[in-house]
């Protein structure tokens, strides 16, 4: 369970209204129960359930049980497509390991209004799922070329582009912090595609011979990074 609260042993910390009723009315767990809880930056604690019911509840911390994992230096920046494939975007992201994640607007994204505050929902259920110490944050959706302006310098991008030509297109065995950048079911503009080939640290990348839906390049693309680059 994620708590968004800095947890220490020892310590008895409230739980809010729907966290509470979650243990207590869903899980139907009693007073007594020992879970696993995390707060994505001290580690995983065990923690006894004092009392839980659908108005609030209280747990006390026990015992460090994982220490803190951050993960590798990785933003994955993506394109927000339909709704229940973005989400799906979010949730194997925060699988594979990314550090940040970054809707960006292209022109040719086409998508609903991005809801971070659900993204970000999404990214701790899949943290909790898959039992990670870390939740990345979704940034708030940015343009490309806002992006790519503010570029921090020394951070290496993998542009995924489906269309190298003459190009071996693989990801290059370099260190140092990276994100991997996907683009829209539409594709990256060809103004676009000149741009990011100007931007300095990026290195376009070819994730095979087909064209992959972009939910299916964000999960391929975060593979080969992890199985290359990652720890
Ligand atoms: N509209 C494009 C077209 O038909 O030529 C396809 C875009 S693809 C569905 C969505 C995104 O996934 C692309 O912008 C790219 O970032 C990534 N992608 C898909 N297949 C890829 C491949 N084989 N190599 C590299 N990137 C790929």
């Amino acid at each position: 369970l994620y708590l968004d609260h800095p947890l220490a042993q020892g310590q008895t910390v409230q739980l809010p209204a729907a966290q509470a009723h979650y243990l207590s009315g869903v899980m139907r767990l009693p007073a007594g129960t020992v879970l696993s809880v995390f707060d994505g930056r001290s580690g995983e604690f065990d923690a006894t359930i004092l009392q839980a019911n659908k108005r609030g509840g209280e747990l006390e911390i026990g015992e460090l049980t994982r220490p803190f994992q951050p993960p590798p230096d990785l933003w994955l920046a993506f394109a927000p497509i339909k709704k229940a494939r973005t989400d799906f975007i979010v949730e194997k992201a925060v699988e594979m390991g990314a550090a940040r994640i970054l809707p960006v607007l292209t022109e040719f994204t086409n998508s609903e209004r991005v809801r971070v505050d659900r993204l970000q929902a999404h990214a701790v259920e899949a943290a909790e799922q898959c039992g990670g110490t870390f939740v990345p944050e979704v940034a708030e959706p940015v343009k490309l070329a806002k992006l790519l302006d503010g570029w921090p310098g020394g951070r290496r991008l993998m542009f995924c582009d489906e269309r190298l030509v003459g190009e071996t297109g693989e990801l290059p065995d370099l260190p140092g912090p990276w994100a991997v950048l996907v683009g829209p079911e539409g594709g990256f503009s060809q103004a676009e595609r000149t741009r990011l080939r100007k931007l300095d640290g990026a290195h376009p990348v070819s994730l095979g011979p087909r064209i992959l839906r972009a939910d299916t390049a964000a999960v391929a693309a975060l593979t080969l990074w992890q199985h290359r680059l990652g720890d």
